[in-house]
């Protein structure tokens, strides 16, 4: 459920029409709407909250600081990929003792950092890490609280870009190997191990593979527990999908009952990633049309949004629901929406029933919430587009639109070119 709804003919966020929005900040722009947001949250918690659990927030699925302080207000915590990502979360009032921190190819800075802000652990991907991560916590005298990544060898059935859980991808030490880690880990003087964690992919629709990997968490839980580790978490990931077309993903509610059930009676505490889950359908792309054109083969809607500001069909080959701002009583013909950025792959709807649109006309591209923004880049040196916060009746910008200036900011000509040659 979502508050991007018609009103007569016009497309909403809560209570603001999308077109006197667009007037006022221009295009294109991204729109999240906080009751959604707050919505897609506390369903979440409702669904687990007889259970011990702590949500992370996956950082990278939405790095906007008015974001995370909706999260924040609400108890979230964060899962973060970088000191970045550390500095944001903390920005928006997420308590450090709420923050994991994920990824292959941490930098003892970024531990360090993290260490310093008294994070609640550090999921450790690698022996190599493990030992960077002693020694940093060694050189500024604090203790590292851990989880050991495994990657379950479970197969979700997902893009193959977003498949994590795999045998063959970077993620984790496969289960087999983790008692060695783990026997380092309970060696190294500066390593306190707290849990085990995974996470086996994203855009998930069953519920199979989360309960397949908990599973195989569960059954090392054993094991470190004859080693005599004290175990207080798994971490089970993010990953759960969302209606992007004709999805049937499990609701909030049927994924907890099942890791529940899984979970038996236990005093381990689950930690949960959600990203996508939470933000995805919070937010639409909104964009204009600049020009119409048909060729012998297509017709084609280019509009002023490009690959640089959403870049999920480019990447993932993925869907984008393409609505109109507002509803004409033109006829639906097939298009491609595609964007001014000069590659291909700059497309958003390929060979898509939509309505016959016109210059000028707005254009919302939905779900855009999560991976939308936050994977936004500067190609082409297009500005990046501004970022837009509803309430109800309100909105605010939540990030400005960058400038040209911004575009160049920290470019530096050197005096030596120029210079005769000698
Ligand atoms: C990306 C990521 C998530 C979030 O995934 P979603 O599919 O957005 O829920 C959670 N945990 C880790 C470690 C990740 O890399």
């Amino acid at each position: 459920m979502n508050h991007f709804i018609y009103k007569k003919d016009d497309l909403y966020c809560e209570d603001v029409s999308v077109a006197s929005i667009a007037d006022q900040v221009g295009t294109p722009f991204y729109l999240y709407s906080y009751a959604t947001i707050n919505r897609h949250f506390s369903v979440f918690e409702d669904a687990f909250k007889d259970l011990a659990h702590l949500t992370c927030f996956s950082v990278k699925s939405n790095p906007n600081l008015a974001v995370l302080r909706v999260l924040a207000s609400q108890g979230g915590g964060a899962d973060i990929v970088s000191a970045g990502e550390l500095f944001r979360a903390l920005k928006a009032g997420i308590p450090p003792d709420k923050i994991v921190f994920s990824g292959v190819g941490k930098t003892s800075d970024e531990m360090g950092r993290a260490l310093e802000s008294d994070i609640l652990m550090f999921n450790v991907e690698s022996d190599q890490e493990l030992r960077v991560l002693d020694k940093t916590a060694q050189d500024i005298g604090r203790k590292a609280r851990i989880a050991i990544r495994i990657n379950p060898d479970v197969a979700p059935k997902t893009h193959p870009y977003i498949v994590t859980g795999l045998g063959e991808n970077k993620f984790g030490i496969p289960v087999h190997d983790s008692l060695a880690t783990y026997t380092l880990a309970k060696a190294l003087k500066n390593i306190r191990v707290k849990g085990i964690s995974c996470h086996i992919g994203s855009q998930l629709t069953e519920i199979d593979p989360f309960l397949d990997a908990l599973n195989k968490l569960k059954a090392l839980l054993r094991e470190l527990q004859g080693m005599g580790l004290d175990i207080d978490f798994l971490n089970i990931g993010g990953g759960l999908g969302i209606t992007y077309d004709d999805e049937r993903p499990p609701h909030p509610g049927e994924y907890a009952r099942a890791l529940k059930e899984t979970m038996g009676d236990s005093n381990i505490t689950l930690i949960l990633e959600p990203g996508r889950v939470i933000i995805g359908n919070a937010g639409i792309l909104v964009t204009k049309v600049l020009y119409t054109k048909s060729t012998t083969h297509k017709r084609f809607v280019i509009v002023d949004a490009g690959m640089n500001d959403l870049i999920r069909p480019a990447l993932y080959d993925s869907f984008h629901a393409v609505q109109p701002v507002r509803v004409t009583d033109s006829q639906m013909v097939e298009a491609d929406l595609v964007g001014p950025v000069c590659e291909t792959a700059d497309f958003f709807a390929m060979n898509r029933k939509m309505p016959s649109f016109k210059p000028g006309d707005l254009v919302a591209i939905m779900s855009a919430g999560a991976y939308g923004f936050s994977m936004a880049s500067n190609y082409n040196s297009r500005p990046r587009p501004t970022e837009v916060m509803v309430r109800g009746k309100r909105f605010s910008i939540v990030r400005a639109r960058e400038t040209y200036d911004d575009l160049i900011s920290g470019e530096i000509i050197p005096e030596f070119i120029g210079e005769d040659k000698d």
